[in-house]
């Protein structure tokens, strides 16, 4: 029986390595050196790619125009984007030349995530809240209806607060076991009144303390419609229309709108896609030290 098990394991390991580096590769892209000097970011579901093109060169995802600014463009992938996209890049100045590639993005698997303890109006929120919340969504979309003329977003990001990740980018949420939309942030559990940072430089878009849903709410838009997105926060030290660099404080970490512990949900938008954060910063850095300290906020 025992002999039984490790063969069967020893055999299951390398097939598992193999698919990893499979998963790995696909998610390489060449793009046309001609066009594109380099880029960074995951073609995945979910990704996010910074292009540093070559002088006078247009984009277009899917047909789509994509805006560039000092030859500097940004795509983005959403959950459940299609897994084959087609990117054309065409020169300007002589029209003749271009380059059409499909790409195939890679497919992400997202986990379940059940969320229990939730008061009651948070899972199905009460109809004297409706109001308030369609209102809310109005001001949200209008803070991201226009996008500064900047490419801030092409600064590599840092996290904007560290600690123990308690919630992922695309997981199927479950509230009081009830099915909800799939959570788009990514949540970092961490003390109250923690500092949060700005990840990138850019201007601050939104800054409201009391949203039903998101509590304390801010959104950074980074330049051509690259926007983050900072929930629950206990205390906001910024206003809309400040201009804030890479590690600025701009807040402060809480348990506000639909939370059960502090922690900061931290989500990324480009276009109406959302993208995932943790596919744009390094790893941490504070994590072993968060788990070794054995202090409790
Ligand atoms: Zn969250």
């Amino acid at each position: 029986m025992k002999t039984g098990f490790s063969r069967l394991f020893f055999a299951f390991f390398p097939m598992a390595a193999m698919f990893a580096s499979a998963a790995m590769a696909a998610s390489t892209v060449d793009l046309p050196k001609s066009f594109v000097e380099h880029h960074r970011g995951q073609f995945t579901q979910g990704g996010l790619i910074v292009m540093q093109l070559r002088p006078h060169t247009k984009v277009f995802l899917n047909g789509a125009p994509i805006d560039v600014l000092d030859n500097q463009a940004v795509i983005g992938f959403g959950r459940d984007a299609p897994l084959q996209q087609q990117l054309k890049f065409v020169d300007a100045a002589a029209k003749t030349q271009t380059a059409e590639l499909e790409v195939n993005l890679r497919p992400r698997d997202y986990k379940i995530q059940r969320i229990e303890g939730l008061p009651q109006k948070m899972v199905t929120p009460p109809a004297e809240a409706l109001e308030k919340i369609r209102r809310q969504g109005k001001i949200k979309r209008a803070a991201r209806a226009e996008s500064v003329r900047q490419t801030w977003f092409a600064e590599p990001f840092v996290w904007p607060v560290e600690g123990r990740i308690s919630g992922v980018y695309g997981s199927q949420r479950f509230y009081n076991g009830e099915p909800r939309r799939p959570h788009f942030g990514i949540d970092i559990a961490a003390p109250r009144k923690t500092p949060v940072r700005a990840p990138a430089s850019g201007r601050v878009s939104l800054a409201e303390t009391d949203m039903y849903f998101e509590g304390g709410l801010i959104f950074i838009d980074h330049g051509l419609s690259v926007t983050s997105v900072f929930m629950h926060l206990d205390s906001i030290h910024v206003a809309v229309g400040d201009v804030v660099q890479q590690g600025d404080v701009i807040g402060r970490v809480g348990s506000t709108g639909r939370s059960t512990g502090p922690h900061l949900d931290w989500r990324m938008y480009w276009q109406q896609q959302r993208v995932d954060p943790a596919l744009l910063v390094p790893p941490m850095k504070a994590k072993a030290s968060t788990a070794s300290s054995g202090k409790k906020p």
